[in-house]
């Protein structure tokens, strides 16, 4: 469980606080009302004071004028400050720490703000953010900057080395280009990964130039999701940086929910034809095995009209999750519509396809699908194919065919097709 540390004097703040992160974020929240409880929490673990953010209270009874911020940054914390009152100076004061940000406590929408903000960083620990400038004291503020953030950060000094870094870690998620640069500058740059990787895919962030603004239009027209123009506060880059990254990953989700089946959450329909038609050309022109099955659940009206649709629907969750568990990684495996599902398998001898499949059906009739306190149990009828014929739409012709004798032959079977 993750554990977010509240340092708060105010034992109603602290308690609404404590609720909006359990409740809503479900991580375990520690609470220590002063400094000296604090550290009392920090070092009482020393080794494992597992705590993935800070939440703290700039003016406590027993330290005065942040001093617990930076204990706190110093234990390797990031931190997020709330205070009430949020004029120039003080917020000046609370950047100069390396904070991850502050927060008003004025309002309940501070709170959900709040709340976004240690997602975001509990999330961060997992992307990976290229950092590209010569100069290395440019390159190391701003790395600095993503690391408060928790950010996996790498960095390239020109670049040649950049686009080096982004083929040999995919994992890359956001680039951040200077645009004077000796080689290759930011604009040629944001050209050249953009033949390696989507707009959607990796977010490129450009930094113009002092007082060249026409910069940032160039960044964008050539690929490039947003620029910064010099100088940028601290703040400004992190906003840019967490409204790009929120970005993909809305797309990137987006994507996920128009090629899945939202009951099952194997492919849709529309998405198995896609899939299965590149796997089968991909194994077509490599003569490797392939095995397309059709599996349909036996007498499934009946457990509709006796159970209800509910519990029907959670015996078309269970089969699904008997099909992905087995079938994943190379293969296809999708519902089709209704209580139809098929897969496309990569790789398995006409032996191997009869023995994955028969165990398949064998393991679905003897488990049972859950719903509410009832256990209900289906058998389900399998017609597999194993000649390419050509297309995915012959294939599942043939198959369809064999499930078609599986049903009229008794059900609960697998027949291969003709
Ligand atoms: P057979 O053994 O011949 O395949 O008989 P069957 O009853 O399984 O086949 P039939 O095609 O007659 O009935 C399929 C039923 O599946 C009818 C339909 O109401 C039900 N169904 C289709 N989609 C869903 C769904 O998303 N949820 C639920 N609960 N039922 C569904
Ligand atoms: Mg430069
Ligand atoms: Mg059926």
């Amino acid at each position: 469980m993750e554990k977010v540390l509240i340092v708060e004097d105010s034992k109603v703040f602290a308690r609404i606080l404590i609720r909006k992160i359990e409740d809503e974020l479900f991580f375990d929240a520690c609470w220590a009302s002063n400094f000296e409880e604090a550290r009392y929490l920090i070092e009482e673990n020393p080794d494992k004071h597992d705590y993935i953010v800070a939440l703290l209270d700039l003016h406590l009874p027993d330290a005065a004028d942040g001093r617990i911020v930076d204990y706190v940054i110093g234990k390797g914390i990031p931190s997020i400050v709330f205070t009430g009152d949020v004029d120039c100076a003080v917020r000046d004061r609370i950047w100069s720490k390396k904070v991850v940000d502050y927060v008003a406590k004025d309002s309940p929408d501070s709170l959900d703000y709040l709340c976004s903000l240690v997602r975001r960083v509990s999330l961060n620990k997992y992307v990976h953010v290229l950092v590209v400038d010569d100069s290395s004291t440019v390159r190391r503020h701003l790395m600095r900057l993503l690391e408060a953030h928790e950010f996996i950060v790498h960095e390239a000094e020109n670049g040649e080395t950049a686009l080096d870094a982004i083929s040999r870690h995919p994992e890359i998620k956001v680039v951040i280009a200077d645009y004077f640069m000796p080689g290759l500058d930011g604009v040629e740059l944001t050209r050249r990964i953009r033949r390696l990787r989507r707009k959607d895919e990796l977010a490129v962030i450009g930094i113009s130039a002092y007082g060249n603004t026409i910069l940032s239009a160039r960044f964008i027209k050539n690929g490039a999701n947003d620029f910064l123009n010099k100088p940028f506060s601290s703040e400004e880059f992190y906003c840019r940086v967490t409204q790009n990254l929120e970005m993909l990953e809305y797309i990137q989700k987006l994507r996920e929910t128009a090629i899945r089946d939202p009951l099952t959450g194997l492919y849709n329909r529309r998405h198995f034809f896609e899939a299965a038609k590149t796997l089968h050309a991909d194994l077509a022109r490599g003569d490797t095995p392939m095995t397309l099955a059709m599996i349909d659940i036996d007498f499934f009206k009946k457990v509709n009209d006796t159970y209800g649709h509910a519990a029907g629907d959670e015996v078309l969750k269970h089969v699904a999750q008997g099909l992905g568990n087995r079938f994943r990684g190379h293969d296809v495996a999708a519902r089709l519509g209704g209580e139809e599902f098929c897969v496309l398998a990569r790789g398995l001898s006409g032996q191997q396809a009869m023995a994955a499949f028969d165990d398949l059906r064998n393991s679905i009739e003897r488990s049972k699908a859950k719903a509410g306190k009832t256990a209900i149990g289906v058998t389900v009828s399998i017609g597999i194919c194993d000649k390419p014929h050509g297309s995915v739409d012959a294939m599942l012709a043939a198959a369809d065919a064999a499930l078609y004798k599986a049903k009229r032959t008794g059900r609960n079977r697998v027949l291969w097709a003709e």
